[in-house]
């Protein structure tokens, strides 16, 4: 496995490996601190393409709040360890000045998505997220690119952006990964207190009703205030919600697929 610092390290390495021009690139963006949510990315990508590249980037651009990015869970060395065990070939993880050297000015901007639930509540956010992610695709050229469905409004720019910009990348989305307790995987769960976690709970609580009022109502009964709780018309569907616990951000979304009908013991799928 290689350990790429500089946009022309990581260049020359996936050109390296990619020298018959036929074998399959898969991006796997990640903020590091990983868990068995983005190793089930890494373990698509391991499956699907011939060259699996993962980005490890706390990309400042996306947070507003610098206690929030000073906060942010950092550990290199495990996330390493953990790529490699992934079967990863190249790790891309640059420094914040590789990515934003002086006299950076250039920003993506995805107007409809980016100003609404996340956009609204997080200003800033979505460009952060939409010009890292292309520069991120422009860096590695990848054939495919990885996205979890914990971050739906993620996805969803990123398939607008894919579109609008005529980027011949195929995207893959993986389903969220959840503890056993049902809370979706996130690397700011460390930040969690017990009690906290205990709170926490309501949320994928509330999402499992798969209505809006019914899942507010249970946040509310539980102490936690959403920034937003709300079915998106997002393909596909989801009843999404971003709550505060303490001073933790979580969010997290259930796919609603009205269209299927559920599964019986008689009609197993
Ligand atoms: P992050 O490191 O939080 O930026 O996440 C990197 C990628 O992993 C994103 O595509 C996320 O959507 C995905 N991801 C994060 N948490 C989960 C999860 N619990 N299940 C599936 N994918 C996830």
């Amino acid at each position: 496995m290689i350990v790429a610092r500089t946009i022309a390290d990581a260049r020359a390495a996936i050109a390296e490996r990619r020298a018959d021009g036929a074998a399959p690139v898969g991006l796997v963006p990640t903020m590091g601190a990983l868990h068995a949510g983005h190793r089930s990315l890494l373990t698509a990508a391991r499956a699907e393409c011939q060259i699996v590249v993962m980005s490890l980037f706390v990309n400042p651009s996306q947070f507003g709040d610098q206690a929030d990015l000073a906060a942010y869970p950092r550990d290199e060395a495990a996330d390493l360890a953990a790529a490699e065990a992934a079967g990863v070939d190249v790790v891309f993880a640059p420094d914040p000045a590789e990515m934003y050297p002086p006299g950076f000015q250039t920003w993506v901007e995805v107007e409809r998505i980016g100003a609404t639930h996340e956009g609204a509540h997080r200003p800033g956010h979505v460009r952060g997220v939409a010009t890292i992610v292309l520069k991120l695709l422009h860096i590695t050229a990848p054939d495919v690119a990885y996205f979890g469905q914990k971050d739906a409004q993620q996805v969803e720019l990123v398939r607008a952006m894919l579109r609008d910009l005529d980027l011949p990348i195929r995207l893959r989305v993986l389903p969220t990964v959840r503890d056993a307790d049902g809370l979706a995987l996130a690397s700011r769960n460390a930040r969690l207190s017990p009690s906290e976690r205990a709170q926490a709970l309501a949320l994928p609580r509330a999402l499992a009703t798969g209505d809006s009022d019914q899942a507010r109502a249970i946040l509310l009964e539980a102490g936690l205030a959403p920034d937003y709780v709300e079915v998106l018309d997002f393909d596909p569907p989801v009843l999404a919600a971003a709550v505060r616990v303490g001073k933790t951000r979580l969010i997290d979304n259930v796919v609603l697929d009205r269209s299927i009908a559920p599964a019986t013991e008689a009609d197993p799928r």
